[in-house]
């Protein structure tokens, strides 16, 4: 089928696989045998099989593990493929051409196949004080956080090392039998979401467990166990401890994976979504954010079933806009300045202040002001001035943002300019894709999707 399998047996030489875990048979009562399982070869992702297929020719172990083996035994697509092994990442390297290695907290292998990206995980294992003098390998703050989490194990010993019992199911590609180390199984026929191990040492270990029992709870609809949701509340806080850049990437899986207003409620609920937004409730219109943020949910949920493209700064915007409109009316009574003026003021100062938990990259910044801006222009309609809006890269997203605005305040100049636009681009259609169109703050030449159909 391979080939590259001289190759393979080549490199074989070079780097014989540390055997880590040999003694198969010491797993024998973990096995469910691929008679007894519903996972196949056809649902999984091609270049996942691939991998999996040449680490298990170079001698070394590979599973498939996480959301990849959880989604298929519930009947839904993963949404990524993670792979695990007993190759170091340097050995994973040394097998495949197209492989970066990444992160320093976590290190794992990218096999890169263009956009699509298949994670593998070398075995990890539990930290002992040996571990502790290569800071490299094993580090740890006095809050109990590991802030390098680099000491490789046994299949069990990973299994041990994971999250929720749900995802520590490993189906091996050796003889497509699946190894259930946490009684995996058993909690995904009865919805439940269970963590491995004492939860306060897990959650301290890495807050960000608290954030994915939330998504995991939201998208799977699964009922999270009392030993999972009774900390929360009280180590919510430990999140301010994570770099922002980490942030980022959660809250998009967080309120952009299809299940946001689910996902957004319980955040709430678990006193989570107040330590990553706090300026929203520094401010006393939080009932207004709060209906806008529901509203715009909503609306990117439905967008994402029905395959609709989205953009993060969209719910961003959204979320920050109404501290914006406050700050911005509070400094311009104070300073005795027009509220355009401070408008723009606000917008920098509220972005760095959330900069400082969610490190937002500057193309959604820009974005995210582009929308904001837009709603100061929109109402400047009359002549020329409506047809150079119209041009704005960024107009339809900001059109979008109107018509929520309008929704949720209902005010009638509000509702009568959401008319007026509409009508406006009834009469003046445009091109699906226009590429003339002109950014009229132009600070970037970023072209990030926006809430375009
Ligand atoms: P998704 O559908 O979002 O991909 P997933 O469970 O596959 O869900 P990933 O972030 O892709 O989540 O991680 C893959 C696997 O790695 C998880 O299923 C889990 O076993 C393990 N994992 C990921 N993050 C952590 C963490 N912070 N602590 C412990 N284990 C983790
Ligand atoms: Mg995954």
């Amino acid at each position: 089928m391979f080939s590259y399998k001289n190759k393979i047996a080549h490199r074989k030489k070079i780097t014989a696989p540390k055997k880590i875990c040999t003694k198969n048979n010491a797993y024998e009562k973990y096995k469910i045998p691929r008679s007894e399982h519903s996972i196949s070869r056809d649902n999984i992702d091609p270049n996942a099989l691939k991998v999996l297929y040449r680490l298990h020719k170079a001698g070394y172990r590979a599973l498939l593990v996480g959301g990849g083996v959880r989604d298929i035994l519930l009947g839904k697509t993963p949404k990524d493929f993670d792979i695990t092994t007993d190759a170091t990442p340097e050995e994973v390297k040394a097998i495949f051409k197209n492989c970066r290695l990444i992160g320093r907290r976590f290190r794992l292998a990218h096999i890169l196949f263009g956009y699509n990206i298949i994670e593998v995980a070398t075995f990890r294992g539990p930290h002992n004080d040996q571990h502790l003098k290569d800071k490299h390998i094993s580090k740890q703050s006095q809050d109990g956080m590991l802030l390098r989490d680099n000491v490789y194990g046994t299949m069990k010993e990973d299994a041990e090392r994971r999250d929720f019992t749900i995802n520590a199911l490993y189906y091996d590609i050796a003889d497509f039998s699946i190894y259930d180390f946490c009684d995996g199984m058993k909690d995904l026929e009865s919805n439940k979401l269970k963590l491995i191990g004492e939860p306060n040492v897990r959650y301290r270990e890495d807050p960000v467990r608290m954030l994915r029992a939330i998504r995991f709870a939201g998208k799977l609809d699964f009922k999270l166990t009392e030993d999972v949701y009774e900390p929360i509340k009280q180590l919510a806080p430990l999140l301010q401890d994570i770099p922002a850049a980490r942030h980022f990437d959660e809250v998009i899986k967080l309120l952009l994976s299809g299940h946001g207003l689910i996902t957004y409620r319980m955040l709430k609920e678990y006193q989570l979504f107040q330590i990553l937004f706090p300026i929203l409730f520094k401010n006393c219109e939080y009932d207004k954010s709060n209906h806008m943020i529901e509203q715009a949910l909503i609306d990117s949920d439905n967008r994402i079933e029905q395959n609709k493209r989205i953009t993060p700064a969209y719910i961003y915007a959204v979320i920050l806009w109404y501290p914006l409109d406050h700050r911005a009316k509070t400094m311009s009574i104070q300073n005795s300045t027009d509220y355009y003026h401070e408008f723009l003021r606000a917008t920098s100062e509220i972005l760095k202040e959330q900069l400082q938990m969610i490190a937002i990259p500057r193309r959604f910044t820009t974005t995210i002001r582009d929308i904001w801006i837009l709603q100061l222009r929109l109402p400047r309609n009359c002549g020329k001035r409506a047809h150079k809006i119209y041009q704005h890269i960024k107009f339809r997203a900001g059109f979008d943002f109107l018509s929520l605005r309008a929704k949720i305040e209902q005010t009638p100049e509000l509702i009568d300019l959401t008319q007026w636009w509409e009508k406006y681009q009834e009469q003046h259609p445009l091109p699906k894709h226009n590429h003339s169109r002109k950014m009229l703050n132009n600070t970037s030449t970023e072209n990030e999707t926006t809430n375009e159909n």
